[in-house]
């Protein structure tokens, strides 16, 4: 009798451009990676959905950083909503993140609910960490429109004028957790990093692949069996030319441990310390990212 083994392709992000329209892309598909950030947790379904999304749009524009040191970092305040703040990050392929949320305000919230009941009148903050040389560049946009990677794409056309179409596709069933997504991007001068003088959105060699993004089914970024060349492969298999760039792995990824949480309190007044420790003499502190709990020895 043998065995036979269908290979799947999840936790995967793979970048590619499409020079001669001067355009970029990443697509991304979590599937254990993300049980396991989600399984840290015990949210309700329309939370879980919002982190599921937020976690595919810092991959993919984690994708976009350069060297292995650097770092992205989505934010979403809230402001009025069920929700009070969700954050994830992206570095060297390691993602991770949290909604902090008042369980009684989010107990009534349904399976989908709208980014105005989540965060209300919030916004949404993208920061770049480039380790090279130690800058930071951060944009906030208010949190508009049906969903987060709406929300982001505005960010992309506001604050760095580059027009961006992101698709997602989310999944939460017996079978477990999938989330997915692609980002296309055109960059005018092509070449990344150098200042824009105007931008012009009525590109046609921008419109069609933008419109071809548009016609990514969900299906297809669902599908755990279709690796990500032959998804991106299928949609522009039109193009001259299509450069797949080298992929990544990901993985649940947490900077936190006792020295680093030791350190953080070294930097207290010793009064301080003593008030937040137990009668053991032991301060508790939760990582609010994967809901550990450090007991530091004051
Ligand atoms: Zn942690």
């Amino acid at each position: 009798m043998s065995t036979i083994q269908t290979q799947t392709f999840s936790d995967k992000l793979l970048g590619f451009t499409l020079p001669e329209r001067d355009c970029r892309g990443r697509v991304v598909r979590l599937g254990p990676v993300l049980e396991e950030i989600l399984g840290a947790h015990d949210y309700p379904p329309a939370l879980t959905h919002c982190l599921a999304e937020a976690l595919v749009l810092t991959a993919l524009m984690g994708g976009l950083l350069k060297d292995h040191g650097d770092q992205l970092t989505l934010q979403a305040q809230s402001k009025g909503g069920v929700a009070n703040l969700l954050v994830c990050d992206y570095r060297a392929g390691q993602l991770r993140g949290y909604i902090q949320h008042d369980p009684l305000m989010t107990a009534d919230v349904g399976t989908s609910a709208s980014l105005q009941t989540l965060f209300g009148e919030g916004h949404l903050a993208i920061t770049f960490e480039i380790a090279r040389n130690g800058k930071r560049y951060q944009g906030i946009v208010p949190l508009e429109g049906d969903s987060l990677a709406g929300a982001v794409e505005n960010y992309f056309a506001k604050s760095e004028q580059v027009p961006t179409r992101i698709r997602t596709a989310i999944s939460s069933g017996p079978d477990g957790c999938m989330a997915a997504g692609l980002l296309v991007q055109h960059l005018p001068d092509g070449e990344e990093g150098r200042e824009r003088l105007h931008v012009r959105h009525d590109l046609p060699e921008w419109e069609h692949v933008s419109v071809m993004a548009e016609s990514l089914r969900h299906e297809e970024l669902a599908d755990t069996l279709l690796s990500l060349e032959e998804l991106v492969w299928r949609l522009y298999h039109e193009e001259r030319e299509v450069r797949i760039l080298p992929g990544d792995n990901l993985t649940k990824g947490c900077r936190c441990t006792a020295a680093y949480y030791e350190s953080v309190l070294s930097r207290f007044p010793k009064e301080e310390r003593r008030d937040m420790a137990n009668e053991d003499g032991l301060i508790l502190v939760d990582c609010a990212f994967c809901s550990k709990q450090f007991a530091i020895q004051d």
